[in-house]
């Protein structure tokens, strides 16, 4: 029911048209926002409703949205996140990702929900937001820096108050998994918004806000807000996981026998010690980062000497320290430090990079490509190659020209069978955790509509629980977590809180109602968290006509090679068990047989409108 007046919101959305510079602001839909909720909801929506269908990813066509959500700025734990999703350039299909530090809620204090950047500068520029005063800036001397390095001018250019985001080398060159990085060390990885922004010319956006917003029940929101952070403080997790954050985790992977290791030839590293979280907090870290609100920082500040020379890094968290680390065989935590530092300052995802270096050592391990080929002689476990690599795919040199584009294109152009050992899912590299040791996980990375990323559900924990040989009645959980997970980032809200220290859920459902006044159930949102992985999953049959279950099969490492070695020595996932497992999961769904949402799932959801664009059999 609408009622006019948006509790917990900005209010508004700023369009930016980089093609004639133009701003303008809309007010948020109720209908958006009681239907999307925020963040990743709005993201799927208005991408949606926006984007001629088949938009070319690298064109003007396309567009980057920025969303935060209702909980996001608020005194409660973990209410620093923001969404930016675009059409992938990685995937060709939906794209998406999150990020942390102070931005989401500097957007909403300045009055907004959403950024809509639309169009194509003529010339390299900058978004500047203060308040309501918004421009298109002329950005000629920042392009061509580092993240940080332009993230450091921007501040000093215009107060250390505003927020600032940018892209490096990577994103300017469209490389396909460039990120867009904040405060330092935080960035919106992945699928590839920082090189769309970079096709747009857009090297960065600078928030300052001070207009605020209002919630529904400002009393009730600082009292559940002061019982939340006691809540947090009190959880027996909260003094075991604080100090190492996510890499803490390092070990117990190991042990299960899913760490990647050599680009996923095995999942056990037996130098796993010298680059877990024990070892970064005795070693290098010398301070905890948080986001707003946070009450377990997991940000690991680290300083380390590389080669004579001293470097501060954020991190190395758990998936650089899988990506770039095991799986590159990597043999201490000062060579992965360095190696993140390098892709950190180029704009280059961790997870993405880290895989396609991998990828490119087994080429040349495997005779697939020469040393010629790739310009010079490389190496497992060679921190300074890595970098030497790194470099190359930002600049699009050589041989990074190719690797810009991820390794399922590569293994394309390569041939040779390398299409063998190319790690993804829907053309997006698998994050930290092999999986054929792990039926639920590899199922969250098979049916993720962004590709093979963890962040839609970390289901492995569940595999450790039932057990890991196990493939049948997992799937039930997968679903469960893709809705839990996702609706954090559709309320602009970290997870981690609850995935690390058992933080009850509760909370949230508690509090939304005091935040926007409208008296949802934890099943009411819920509900909206499926029926935007509904939407997401029919934006990619739009864009791509042949979308279904062929998209949703493991790599082929996974389904033909048993695991050499570790706790899981011996398993695999054939093809038809893999099916089987797809089989539970769309039948649990709804869906059809080849995954895809049936009518009657899709007007159940409220989302009768996509069969106006989107023709489907049953
Ligand atoms: Fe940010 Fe980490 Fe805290 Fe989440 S746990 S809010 S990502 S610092």
């Amino acid at each position: 029911m609408a009622s006019g007046k948006l509790y917990g919101y900005g209010g508004r959305i700023l369009r930016v048209d980089l093609g004639t510079g133009a701003v303008r602001t809309e007010p948020t839909p109720e209908s958006l926002a009681r239907e999307y909720l925020g963040g990743r909801g709005f993201v799927a929506k208005i991408l949606w409703d926006e984007l001629p269908v088949g938009v070319e990813p690298f064109s003007a066509g396309n567009k980057v949205v920025i969303a935060s959500g209702p909980m996001a700025g608020l005194f409660l734990p973990g209410s620093g996140k923001i969404e930016m999703g675009t059409k992938s350039p990685a995937t060709g299909l939906y794209g998406e990702g999150n990020m942390g530090g102070h931005l989401a809620g500097e957007l909403k204090f300045a009055g907004y929900d959403a950024v809509i950047i639309e169009g194509v500068s003529p010339k390299p520029c900058y978004v500047f937001i203060d308040d309501d005063r918004v421009e298109v800036r002329d950005a000629s001397k920042y392009w061509g820096k580092g993240c940080f390095e332009a993230e450091k001018m921007l501040k000093e250019d215009l107060g250390e108050d505003f927020k600032v985001a940018t892209i490096g080398p990577a994103g300017e060159n469209l490389v396909v998994y460039a990120v867009v990085s904040h405060d330092f060390g935080r960035q919106v990885g992945r699928t590839g918004v920082g090189a769309v922004l970079g096709h747009m010319k857009v090297k960065a956006i600078a928030v300052r806000g001070s207009r605020g917003f209002e919630v529904a029940d400002p009393a009730g929101v600082l009292k559940k807000g002061k019982e939340m952070y006691e809540a947090c403080f009190a959880k027996p997790g909260f003094d075991e996981w604080t100090p190492y954050g996510t890499a803490g985790v390092t070990d117990w992977v190991n042990e299960i026998c899913a760490f990647p290791t050599k680009n996923f030839q095995t999942g056990y590293y037996e130098r796993h010690k010298a680059i877990n979280g024990q070892t970064l907090k005795e070693r290098i870290c010398i301070l905890d980062k948080g986001c707003t609100g946070c009450p377990i920082p997991c940000g690991k500040y680290s300083r380390f000497e590389f080669s004579g020379k001293t470097y501060y890094v954020e991190g190395p968290e758990y998936e650089t320290i899988a990506l770039m680390g095991g799986n590159l065989l990597l043999e201490n935590i000062e060579d992965v430090a360095y190696v993140n530092y390098v892709a950190d300052e180029l704009g280059l995802d961790t997870i993405s990079g880290g895989s396609v270096v991998a990828f490119t050592l087994e080429c040349l391990e495997k005779g697939v490509l020469t040393p010629a080929e790739v310009g010079r002689e490389l190496r497992w476990g060679d921190p300074e190659g890595v970098a030497w690599l790194l470099e190359r795919i930002a600049r699009r040199e050589g041989i990074g020209d190719v690797l810009a584009l991820g390794v399922k294109k590569a293994a394309e152009r390569f041939g040779k069978g390398s299409e063998r050992f190319a790690m993804h899912v829907k053309g997006l590299e698998v994050s930290g955790y092999e999986s054929r040791y792990a039926p639920a996980m590899m199922l969250a990375y098979m049916t993720a509509d962004i590709g093979a990323h963890h962040n839609r559900a970390w289901a492995i924990t569940y595999d450790a629980a039932v057990g890991q040989d196990k493939t049948e009645g997992k799937a039930w959980k997968v679903i469960e977590l893709q809705h839990i997970r996702p609706l954090f980032d559709a309320l602009g809200l970290c997870r981690l809180q609850w995935v690390e220290i058992g933080f009850e859920l509760s909370h949230y459902a508690d509090m939304f109602p005091l935040v926007t006044g409208w008296e949802y159930s934890w099943e009411d949102l819920l509900k909206i968290s499926e029926r935007i992985w509904n939407l997401t999953r029919c934006f990619n049959k739009r864009e791509k006509p042949d979308f279904g279950r062929v998209y949703d099969l493991p790599p082929l490492r996974w389904m033909e090679e048993p695991l050499p070695s570790g706790a899981g020595q011996g398993r695999c996932m054939p093809r038809d068990k893999a099916e089987k497992m797809l089989d539970e999961y769309y039948s649990l769904r709804g869906w059809d047989s080849n995954g895809l949402p049936t009518k009657g799932k899709l007007q159940e959801l409220g989302l009768g409108f996509v069969l106006e664009r989107l023709k489907l059999e049953s």
